[in-house]
């Protein structure tokens, strides 16, 4: 048969998406109370993937089949309540399920008459995060593949609207011989936030950092002086800490400056969404662009960011493209508010997941991020050996052990026990166990389970 008939008979051969339902469905039904850490038998199935390109292709159901029996095996379960990596979130169903329609659309986003539905879509979910968010009315939002690229994409149009101001059209004539921009953040600034000041051309060594205080929050007696010409980037969530900046006092004052502020809140913006919490974006609303993820504290599933901002002639214009063959529209073309032309439908799920959610429904995941996170510290601090290090504020936890070598080795045994993953990084100095709250599955048992493998790890380690 040649390969045209071939993939013919595979697109009508209904029971080879039923096998990927099946394995899917299958695949959820144990996450919820799988081990975590693949263990080494599971890792030696991987071995399977290694070969040559066949030269003549595979049956899609064998296919399908090697990556059920060798690949899930070999994932995190990260829809489960006991994964604490990262910050990482769960996926909320219904957004699996639209996720999963969406994948049969195979829809390319890049314009209105690409996709009439998804424009539509990313218009009316771009309304709803204004909304969510208390974000100015002319704000825009662009639907990226998470927060890097929110970060990168506003920082642009950052930099496009600091040199236009001074008579230079970066587009034109790139960063050779343009009239310098300042770049000031906090010493806590997420590694994505360098990455796009590399990528952007600033230079990492042009920062300007200014110190944090002990929970990594930005110090706003250390602020230099801010002007027109200064970009500042803060942040909604320490992704160690989960702390806020104070951006009420400091966007007041870089807005008297005429300062770009950007607003990195990859899990904190959505702080926004619940009465409780809101308390700690206050002030959001008076920066110029912020960037934050629907992946994480929203639990859409992979891959889902967002980057919005207020000044759409700036986003727009960083992000220009044209070319003969466009068909735009009066509708929204939206390529223009993200890097890529051609993407992924990922508004679908997230869409989904809003509207399945519903503003309180949303709020209220937030808070039970929130409410676990508090739990888990409350009864570790009574663990003799751990202590909690940062104001729990929202859903971050950070632990320590009474040295380093100790909180190392803890976080070894507790992946060994595979009852939870959690992940180690490094505190002013010193070595820490993070504990990122982020999955709607979490439930106050999984945090029971959690503390109890704590305990064990601690106690062997100390064997
Ligand atoms: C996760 C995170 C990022 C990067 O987001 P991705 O979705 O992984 O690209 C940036 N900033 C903060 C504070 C984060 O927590």
């Amino acid at each position: 048969m040649n390969t045209q008939d071939r993939l013919f008979e595979d697109l009508s051969d209904k029971s080879l998406f039923e096998q990927s339902l099946a394995h899917g469905l299958a695949y959820v039904e144990q996450a919820l109370d799988r081990h975590l850490d693949p263990r080494a038998q599971d890792l030696l199935l991987l071995e399977h993937f290694k070969e040559a390109l066949p030269i003549e292709g595979v049956a899609a159901k064998t296919i399908l089949q090697q990556l059920h029996d060798y690949g899930a095996p070999n994932t995190l379960p990260m829809l489960g309540g006991r994964y604490f990596g990262f910050v990482n979130g769960s996926a909320v169903p219904a957004g699996l399920a639209a996720k999963q329609l969406a994948t049969f659309w195979d829809q390319n986003t890049a314009m209105y008459v690409l996709s009439p539905v998804v424009s539509t879509l990313e218009t009316v979910v771009q309304e709803w995060l204004k909304t969510i968010f208390q974000l100015p009315k002319r704000s825009v939002a662009g639907f990226v593949s998470g927060t890097s690229m929110a970060n990168f994409t506003a920082l642009a149009a950052a930099r496009y609207r600091l040199l236009q101001r001074q008579n230079w059209d970066v587009n034109e004539h790139g960063l050779f011989h343009a009239p310098p921009i300042r770049v000031v953040t906090g010493k806590h600034a997420h590694s994505t936030v360098l990455k796009a000041v590399a990528l952007l051309g600033f230079g990492k060594a042009n920062i300007e950092w200014v110190d944090v205080d002990e929970q990594g929050r930005i110090r706003v007696d250390h602020l230099p002086e801010l002007d027109d010409r200064t970009l500042l980037i803060l942040q909604a969530g320490d992704v160690n800490s989960g702390a806020f900046d104070d951006f009420e006092t400091i966007i007041e004052q870089a807005n008297a400056a005429n300062a770009w502020v950007h607003v990195d809140g990859a899990f904190g913006l959505w702080a926004a969404a619940s009465p409780q919490l809101r308390h700690l974006t206050k002030g959001i609303e008076r920066a110029n662009s912020w960037a934050t993820d629907g992946h994480k504290t929203l639990n859409t599933p992979y891959d889902s960011g967002i980057v919005m901002c207020e000044d759409e002639e700036a986003l727009v214009a960083a992000l220009h493209m044209n070319a003969g063959y466009l068909v735009l529209s009066k509708e929204r073309d939206n390529m223009f508010y993200t890097p890529e032309m051609s993407r992924r439908a990922r508004v679908v799920e997230l869409w989904a997941t809003m509207k399945n959610l519903g503003v309180r429904g949303i709020g209220e995941l937030v808070e039970n991020l929130h409410q676990r996170a508090v739990q888990f510290a409350t009864h570790l601090q009574q663990i003799d050996g751990f202590c909690v290090l940062n104001e729990v504020v929202f859903n971050q936890v950070i632990v320590q052990c009474e040295n380093d070598e100790l909180t190392d080795q803890c976080i070894q045994a507790i992946q060994q026990e595979r009852v939870c993953w959690v992940g180690g990084s490094t505190w002013f100095g010193k070595r820490i166990i993070r504990v990122s709250v982020c999955a709607w599955t979490c439930t106050a048992t999984d945090i029971e389970r959690t503390l109890a493998s704590f305990e064990r790890a601690l106690e062997q380690v100390r064997k």
